[in-house]
């Protein structure tokens, strides 16, 4: 760490930047592949529309999308505005959180988890799932990232907040379909919740939950309004709940500040 720490600042800063579009890149692969079964390792990155495979040069993170202006080398397809914007917003979060946190052990458990939860926004917006590739091994990890670093939440309050937190949001999704007849909330939303208090603890977790309920519904109002979305259109809630789990890496005294205020 301390061959790390002498370097000049503006140098660390645009290593962990680079750091994060790297890992942005993979969330790409991950964001592409997950949902659709196929592995992460294998093949290496192929262009969607004609198959044939991506060399180095043209797939380094931001940059090649820039040069190439969005298009295949080999057929000229566009290339999805997405990848550079995961590939920028993971980058932006490494830097904004190294910024606050500096090399701090928690900067480490912040980075994983928020780019994991970069992941479950783009997968769940497109396809309404999140998978459980993502959120079960996420829970074991958030838990033993509590027991080990001496840092917010400790292991008390992250078992409390996945028995509490996740409890109360599996009673909520069973029961509206018990009532309904239909998913109103999914599994795949309480997994995200279970994983989230893992890693963040009770206090928190329902701070996210408030959080995230409004962004959801501010987005279900935006769909509704503009998209002609209907009442019974399933509007992915995951999204909401990652974003509101993002602020609250930035700034986790956002909802008391929020509230002493009003
Ligand atoms: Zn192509």
């Amino acid at each position: 760490m301390s061959v790390v720490t002498e370097l000049p600042w503006g140098v660390l800063v645009v290593i962990v930047f680079v750091l994060g579009a790297t890992i942005g890149s993979f969330l790409n692969v991950v964001i592409y592949r997950l949902p659709r079964g196929e592995s992460l390792v294998h093949p290496a990155s192929r262009c969607p529309a004609c198959g044939s495979a991506i060399p180095a040069w043209a797939n380094i993170p931001i940059v090649s999308y820039l040069a190439l202006r969005g298009k295949c080398v080999a057929c000229k397809a566009k290339i999805s505005l997405r990848y550079p914007l995961v590939e920028a917003a993971t980058a932006l979060l490494f830097t904004a959180l190294f910024l606050g946190w500096g090399f701090e052990s928690r900067l480490l458990v912040d980075w994983a988890l928020g780019a994991a939860l970069i992941a479950v926004i783009f997968i769940d917006a497109e396809h309404q799932i999140i998978p459980n590739a993502i959120t079960l091994p996420g829970i074991p990890i958030g838990l033993a990232c509590a027991w080990w670093f001496p840092v917010p939440p400790g292991i008390a309050d992250a078992l409390l907040g996945l028995v509490i937190a996740g409890g109360i949001m599996w009673a909520v999704a069973a029961s509206y379909e018990w009532w309904t007849g239909r998913v109103g909330l999914g599994m795949g939303d309480v997994k995200l919740v279970a994983m989230l208090a893992s890693f963040l603890g009770l206090q928190a977790v329902l701070g996210v939950l408030v959080v995230g309920s409004f962004l959801g519904l501010g987005q279900a109002l935006v769909l509704m309004l503009f998209r002609g979305a209907g009442r019974f259109t399933r509007i992915p809630f995951g999204p909401a709940l990652a974003a509101a789990g993002i602020l609250h890496l930035f700034d986790p005294d956002f909802l008391p500040r929020l509230l002493g205020q009003l």
